[in-house]
């Protein structure tokens, strides 16, 4: 992983506001449960089936180039009761178009789901690919965006199949606070979440979004 496990912490400490990867592990102990790549028309409403079923919270990181076709899973997404945020509009990488065209497609992004929803949307920031570069870390954070990396990685964007993503979530050391990264648009995460939520669950987890998780101070 290009960014650090050292460095996480690091900034997570020096500037709350402005990064985080993970929450307190205070009890009751929770953790947050993101879904980037979004909205998906094949799985969105599935995933929000799955995820009411459970009476869980998720935080949605939409990619404004699906958002924009999908306004009406966006609007569905936050009337259910989610958090949304944002990943950028057309999921690109701020060494390969520059830090301002990367604030700029960070900008359109928000500017679009309001107009979705119709109200201010906290200025969650989940960088695509995980890929944060100094200049692009400040940046955004100048620009008013918090940007929101993860403590576990699920790995579902490898792992094909449901039963061996099961298998690898269940073999994580996922403790209150966690931050745990998934992806909307993979079949196999739709298919493993019942079971995934139910393995957290019977480890006394509950499940809230990362703005009620890890709140910016
Ligand atoms: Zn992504």
């Amino acid at each position: 992983m290009a960014f650090g496990t050292l460095l996480k912490p690091l900034l997570a400490r020096l500037a709350p506001s402005a990064f985080v990867y993970r929450g307190p592990r205070n009890a009751p102990a929770r953790v947050s449960l993101t879904f980037d790549d979004g909205p998906d028309p094949r799985h969105t409403r599935r995933l929000l089936d799955v995820l009411e079923g459970a009476g869980a919270r998720g935080t949605f990181f939409l990619q404004g180039q699906n958002a924009e076709g999908h306004r009406d899973l966006v609007r569905e997404i936050h009337a259910r009761g989610h958090e949304l945020g944002n990943h950028g509009y057309f999921h690109c990488r701020a060494r390969d178009i520059g830090i301002p065209a990367y604030v700029a497609e960070a900008r359109r992004t928000q500017a679009l789901l309001e107009e979705c929803v119709g109200a201010p949307v906290a200025p969650l920031f989940r960088p695509p690919y995980g890929e944060m570069t100094p200049g692009a870390t400040l940046a955004l954070a100048r620009a008013g965006f918090r940007i929101v990396h993860w403590s576990l990685d699920s790995r579902d964007s490898f792992i094909a199949g449901a039963a061996e993503l099961l298998e690898y979530v269940r073999g994580l050391p996922v403790g209150g606070g966690d931050i745990l990264l998934f992806h909307e648009d993979q079949p196999q995460t739709l298919e493993a979440l019942p079971a995934i939520l139910d393995a957290l669950r019977a480890r006394s987890l509950g499940f809230a979004t990362v703005g009620a998780l890890a709140p910016a101070r």
